[in-house]
């Protein structure tokens, strides 16, 4: 028997319904690996209203005290460090190397955000009146949802809950169905500690109907969500019934763009493991290269070297692997299907280009493809998949306007030895992000935000912690 995994409502595990649980499969394998409950209408009621009843106590326990909560969280997870990346491995494809990665950075962003306890800062301003003081405070919104996705599972608990938590909010969290386990274990860790019931609630459940109802309830003051472009918009118009606010993290198309005064080893290291990491199915890695005429030979050449470098297969049963299966099938279908039509429109597929033939698992080979045109299909819409598309460009000034004309606006990077190219770039790409010699990779200290359809709000830092606040300024007459 595999487990069935339970909603975890007002501090206590609730019996889960084996007939509308999900299964959850290992995308290497193909191997049932548990069940995770699936909460009905009255159960996301009760979540959202155990979070509505422990949010006023919450509010008043002392920040550094909401701190310590936090901490005994980050605790528990650094203390099963290894179980848990075994689970998130196995169930979203990850490498192992990649996973123990993702669970420190979950521990530490914990961290981080309970060191914001006595950081969360008011102002005093000055007021036209004889004998006023104005205050402005920051205040938590009340009742906040997080909608996950199942590209970085783990962390993303985190990257919405520990903001929300020290900043004095309580949380739903709804898991995505295709990494649920993850997230039920994170409760188990949870329920260990002595926070208060109703502070952090986790229901499980599909999309259109679980996600939905917490998005269209009427007692959600925040809906942070992480996902696709797509689910982005439908929540936020659900959200707009009640003038729910939204905080949107979606996708991305991010160009690199590869110079002549470039470090071409050094470009070529970054965009090719930009590309690889999470197979591809990252939010900021490199969907499209943008490099200069002169150097498109070489530097082509230097990526598929390191690209048909790239070892790939069950993370669980070979540990030195740089990829592993994508998350499921319609991901892997939908990739293969881009390149077909990239073929079509006129690129040349120089390396891959196939789904790889193993017995088991979404596999998709590292694919490089040449001879890409602003208007295909592969250069505009996100692959999420190991599938380099490379455009050659004539100037920087080029490479910054079809980096610019995109629907999305997440990451962007350059690479150049030229500092006034630098910072020329810096000053015109239109991105939330921009990295310079270096592979994409945020610091939770930083704001990671989207121009265009990339989203709205941001994450990370202290922009980030007060997108959980509202503000309320008093009027203080005296004397
Ligand atoms: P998705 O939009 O399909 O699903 C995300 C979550 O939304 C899931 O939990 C799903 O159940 C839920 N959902 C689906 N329909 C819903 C609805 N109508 N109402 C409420 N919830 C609903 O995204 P995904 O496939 O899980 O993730 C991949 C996408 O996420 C990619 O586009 C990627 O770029 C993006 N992403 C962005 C960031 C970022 O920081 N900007 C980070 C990770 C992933």
């Amino acid at each position: 028997m595999t487990t069935l995994y339970e909603n975890f409502i007002d501090g206590r595990f609730v019996p889960a319904d084996p007939a509308t649980a999900i299964e959850v499969h290992n995308p290497a394998s193909h191997v049932l690996l548990a069940r995770t409950a699936s909460a009905t209408p009255d159960e996301v009621n009760a979540a959202v209203d155990a979070a509505r009843r422990a949010q006023p106590a919450w509010e008043r326990t002392p920040a550094i005290q909401r701190a310590g909560h936090l901490r005994a969280i980050a605790t528990k997870v650094r203390q099963n460090k290894e179980r848990l990346a075994e689970i998130i491995t196995r169930e979203q494809g990850k490498i192992l190397g990649l996973a123990l990665v993702e669970v420190d950075f979950t521990a530490d962003y914990i961290d981080y955000m309970a060191e914001w306890a006595r950081r969360i800062e008011g102002e005093v301003l000055t007021s036209d009146r004889a004998g006023e003081s104005i205050f402005l405070m920051r205040r938590p919104i009340g009742v906040t949802v997080g909608i996950l996705p199942w590209n970085f599972p783990f962390f993303l608990i985190a990257r919405k809950m520990a903001p929300a938590l020290i900043t004095g909010n309580t949380i739903v969290v709804k898991p995505s169905e295709e990494t649920p386990i993850n997230a039920f274990e994170f409760a188990r860790l949870v329920a260990e500690t002595e926070l208060p019931a109703g502070v952090f609630n986790l229901v499980g459940g599909r999309g259109a109907d679980v996600g939905a109802a917490l998005c269209s309830h009427p007692d959600v003051g925040l809906i942070s969500f992480t996902g696709s472009v797509q689910t982005g918009s439908t929540i936020m118009q659900v959200a707009g019934r009640n003038l729910t606010r939204v905080n949107l993290e979606l996708g991305g198309k991010a160009p690199a763009i590869v110079l002549a005064s470039a470090d071409l080893d050094l470009a070529a290291k970054a965009v090719v493991d930009s590309r690889i990491i999470n197979t591809g199915q990252v939010c900021n890695c490199a969907e499209r290269v943008y490099v200069e005429r002169a150097v498109a030979d070489e530097f082509t050449e230097k990526l598929r070297v390191r690209m048909a470098a790239t070892r790939y297969g069950d993370p669980m049963v070979d540990a030195d692997l740089n990829m592993g299966p994508m998350v499921n099938q319609i991901g892997l279908d939908k990739v293969a299907a881009m390149v077909s039509r990239a073929r079509e429109q006129g690129a040349e597929v120089i390396l891959g280009g196939r789904k790889a033939d193993r017995p088991a698992g979404f596999h998709y080979e590292p694919t490089l493809i040449t001879g890409c045109t602003a208007d295909m299909e592969i250069m505009r819409k996100e692959i999420f998949g190991p599938v380099l598309p490379v455009q050659v460009v004539d100037s920087l000034d080029e490479a910054v306007a079809l980096s610019n004309d995109s629907e999305y606006g997440l990451t962007s990077s350059i690479f150049t030895q030229d500092l006034n190219a630098a910072m020329r770039a810096c000053r015109d790409l239109r991105f939330g992000e921009t990295y310079v010699n270096r592979e994409h990779f945020e610091a939770m200290q930083g704001f990671h935000a989207g121009s265009r359809k990339s989203g709205i709000g941001g994450a990370d830092g202290k922009h980030g912690l007060y997108e959980y606040t509202e503000t309320h300024v008093v009027y203080m007459q005296h004397g």
